[in-house]
């Protein structure tokens, strides 16, 4: 049970080149339970950074032209070396943030199957033939390659946010520069170390960490990077969006959410609590599809609020290395400082408290807490929560419950519950998001468009549109010879 627990630190220095790099500069990481010191990684240097982009473009040259078939078999590697290693990486990423083991483990094998599904997609990745206008002309429409790629990701799911960006972008034929959040660079070192270990070509995956700034900055700004992908704040994603229109980078930004729950008059009450838990305490509330705003039909809110309570009262909280623990500590201070600030705001604006004791930001320990009472006026309906707080509003009707869930520049995700299937299906199709679960809240899986509408970005991961956004369409018209066969 204790080496079952023990993370797989591989490498504390970057992978550029298909070597290990390190840097006098280093910065530290830490477990958000403990504070302990894992491991001090790079604040890499710019000339370091350079060598990463610069093999990522010679890389990309080979990469492309490697057969589908071989690109779909390095990709079923990894999975397979995730999977056989799913409690040292789910230990590594409950090390460093913070998550329960569970949900680290979990973590692993939700990327573990992006790389399985791109390894089946690589292989189909054909063309068309495009009727002509001409019957002596020839339409042939390939998909390639749109090259060396940059990849940031966020701390919230170290393993799997930079796994819906690698897997897709190698099926493709790209190479990448891959940057991890500070707080959670260790897993995507021993993500390298897997890479490494099944024989891609050096150059063509590089994961490298430093100063988000300096290092990131540069990432946003080489031409030779003709793609960004950037998963995280909305705030951030405005600066990968100028940076890309500067040089007229292809980009996709999944950025931050605001989703609604919708619980309407009919919903099955126990399958609406069971779905809220799962839609708002996984990863302790820390996820972009985290359940921000609960919208409760009048006639069915005071069972709901009480079987919710009942449940969340129960919640266990503590280091997610402990086992029976159902919420681990948030990623940072400054996470603990924003949820005393969100909760002390709304209950100051006439809030009320059902569960729990509003966090006053001395720990990042934060017992799970459920207000009702939530309006517009308050941050935490304007606001991401980004953690264990529940905010329920009372609604009307289903119009008033559309119109609330709308109320927001976030379009990512949206929650519905009801016994009524139609009625469900009606109320999603106004609600402006770009996922919704009915009567389900865990909508996140390999084969399924995962993505926003809105200020919550563009562009998918998952399936087949996954794989779209590192492809581009290129056509070559032929004309056959005068006089020949037609
Ligand atoms: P963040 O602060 O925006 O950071 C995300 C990444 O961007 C990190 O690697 C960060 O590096 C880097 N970065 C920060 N400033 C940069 C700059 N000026 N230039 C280039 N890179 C820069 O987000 P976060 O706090 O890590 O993650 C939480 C956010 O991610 C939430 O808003 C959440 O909703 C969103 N999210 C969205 C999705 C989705 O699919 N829609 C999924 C998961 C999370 P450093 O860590 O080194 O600062």
């Amino acid at each position: 049970m204790t080496a079952a627990r023990t993370p797989t630190i591989v490498h504390r220095d970057c992978y550029v080149d298909g070597a290990w790099v390190g840097a006098d500069a280093r910065f530290d990481v830490r477990d958000p339970a403990t504070g302990a010191l894992l491991a001090a990684v790079p604040d890499l240097p710019d000339a370091a950074v350079e060598r990463a982009i610069a093999a990522a473009d010679r890389a990309w040259a080979g990469w492309r032209r490697v057969t589908a078939g071989e690109r779909a078999s390095k990709l079923a590697a990894i999975a397979a070396a995730m999977r056989a290693d799913e409690r040292g990486l789910g230990a590594l990423i409950t090390a460093e943030n913070g998550k329960p083991l569970a949900e680290g483990i979990a973590e692993v094998r939700y990327a573990a199957s992006f790389f399985e599904w791109y390894a089946g997609e690589a292989v189909r990745l054909g063309g068309e033939l495009v009727p002509a206008s001409r019957p002596d002309q020839r339409i042939v429409v390939t998909r390639e390659p749109v090259g060396p790629c940059a990849l940031i990701t966020p701390w919230n799911f170290p393993a799997a946010m930079l796994a819906r960006k690698l897997a897709p972008a190698l099926a493709a034929g790209c190479t990448v520069v891959a940057k991890p959040a500070e707080q959670t660079p260790l897993t995507a070192l021993a993500l390298a170390a897997i890479v490494d270990a099944v024989g891609v070509p050096a150059g063509v995956v590089n994961v490298i960490t430093g100063d988000a700034v300096r290092v990131g900055g540069r990432l946003l700004r080489d031409p030779r990077l003709r793609k960004i992908s950037f998963t995280g704040s909305t705030e951030v994603g405005r600066l990968v969006l100028a940076a890309a229109a500067d040089r007229i980078a292809r980009v996709s930004c999944e950025l931050g959410g605001n989703a609604p729950f919708l619980v309407l008059a009919d919903a099955d009450v126990e399958r609406a609590v069971a779905g809220a838990l799962v839609a708002k305490f996984r990863a302790g509330g820390q996820t972009c599809v985290a359940a921000n705003r609960f919208l409760v039909a009048r006639a069915i809110a005071p069972a709901f609020v009480a079987a919710l309570a009942a449940r969340v009262g129960a919640l266990r909280v503590g280091p997610g290395a402990e086992p029976g623990v159902d919420l681990g500590p948030v990623v940072d201070d400054a996470a603990a400082a924003k949820l005393a600030r969100l909760c002390a705001d709304a209950v100051a604006r006439g809030a009320e408290v059902a569960v729990g004791a509003p966090p006053d930001g001395s720990t990042r320990m934060i017992a799970p807490v459920v207000l009702t009472g939530v309006t517009p006026a308050m941050a935490v309906w304007r606001e991401e929560i980004f953690g264990p707080v529940v905010a329920i509003t009372i609604v009307e009707d289903d119009e008033d419950a559309i119109a609330r869930a709308n109320d927001t520049d976030a379009g990512l995700v949206a929650y519905v519950y009801s016994r009524d299937l139609e009625r469900a299906a009606r109320v999603a199709a106004r609600l402006d998001v770009g996922m919704v679960g009915i009567n389900e809240g865990l909508v996140s899986t390999a084969q399924a468009p995962f993505g926003g509408v809105k200020a919550s970005g563009f562009g998918r991961e998952g399936g087949h549109w996954g794989l779209d956004d590192y492809l581009a369409p290129k056509y070559v018209m032929t004309t056959l010879t005068p006089g020949g066969a037609s």
